[in-house]
């Protein structure tokens, strides 16, 4: 997408009336390319993308025709109802057709989503020391593509990231990271905003806003995969050992988007084991690109 929410709510007839034919023709091709990327995400279904078929709506059968629902009086399906319906062979509903009806089931309690009222919650404190900041700032403006480099930048938001490196010394420590996210005023009156890279890959998101390291992920993904320890284990071992508090549900997070991440690894090695290479004595890292994972190849 070329225009983040933020900049896509900011935009009215206001704001075009003030832009020249060429900003205008600039932001045009813009909205062009997020409507049409919009439209095919809009068409994505199990068959034609790796959305899985859970995704569905539960209407929709198997070779994207809705599933035939029959009718619970006569066992016919909706469709041959239809037929009837227009070949005047529609039947006369009986005076108690009512009774074949199921009895209606009681409404069922509708759950809120999150923290069930008076469990413990948890919080994640902000790291005692801070290693590093990283400051992130829009190159340009996301409307005319004009550059923001000496223009007044403001910071509004900001996150903490927990690594796990090693040093110089060859020894390995957690290394926390401050990422400041600023905001840029075009000329134009756009207000542009530096924000990661986000994006969703079978209901999974991959990048956005993380909280854990490269470095990190990949300890995470040797406690669970090498060590098979639960999630509350990895937590408890990351508090007691690293100092480090992460949620069952960021470290869950973490190994989703790792296995996504060596995704194309599995085919590599079957390739290698079909040339026949007899030991496969590969060393793969997780390595962070902007804000997703990516996968390295050692050896
Ligand atoms: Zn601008």
């Amino acid at each position: 997408m070329k225009l983040s929410n933020h900049s896509l709510r900011q935009l009215d007839t206001t704001y075009l009336d003030g832009l020249d034919e060429e900003a205008l023709r600039l932001l045009s091709a813009k909205l062009l390319e997020d409507l049409k990327e919009a439209r095919e995400r809009l068409n994505q279904n199990s068959r034609n993308s790796s959305r899985p078929p859970s995704s569905e709506a539960p209407w929709v059968g198997p070779d994207d025709e809705p599933i035939s629902v029959y009718d619970k009086a006569d066992g016919k399906t909706v469709n041959e109802v239809e037929e009837d319906r227009t070949s005047g062979k529609e039947e006369v509903p009986s005076e108690n057709a009512d009774s074949s009806c199921p009895p209606e089931k009681p409404e069922q309690e509708v759950r809120r989503a999150g923290k069930v009222e008076g469990a413990q919650g948890y919080g994640r404190k902000a790291p005692e020391r801070i290693d590093l900041i990283e400051a992130h700032a829009p190159d340009s403006c996301a409307c005319c593509d004009l550059s923001l480099s000496a223009r007044k930048m403001v910071a509004y938001t900001g996150h903490y990231e927990v690594d796990w490196i090693r040093t110089d010394r060859g020894d390995w420590q957690t290394h926390h990271i401050k990422h400041l996210w600023h905001e840029t005023l075009c000329e134009c009156g756009h207000l542009t905003r530096a924000e990661p890279p986000r994006r969703m890959e079978d209901a999974v998101e991959v990048g956005g806003f993380r909280l854990i390291g490269s470095g990190m992920s990949t300890l995470i993904v040797a406690l669970s995969l090498r060590y098979r320890l639960s999630r509350a284990r990895i937590r408890e071992f990351l508090s007691e050992w690293q100092g480090v508090w992460l949620s069952v549900g960021a470290i869950h997070n973490v190994i989703e988007e790792a296995g996504l991440a060596v995704v194309p690894v599995e085919a590599e090695l079957i390739e290698a084991q079909k040339q026949g290479v007899r030991s496969c004595n590969h060393a793969f890292s997780l390595k962070s690109t902007g804000s997703s994972l990516a996968i390295t190849h050692l050896a």
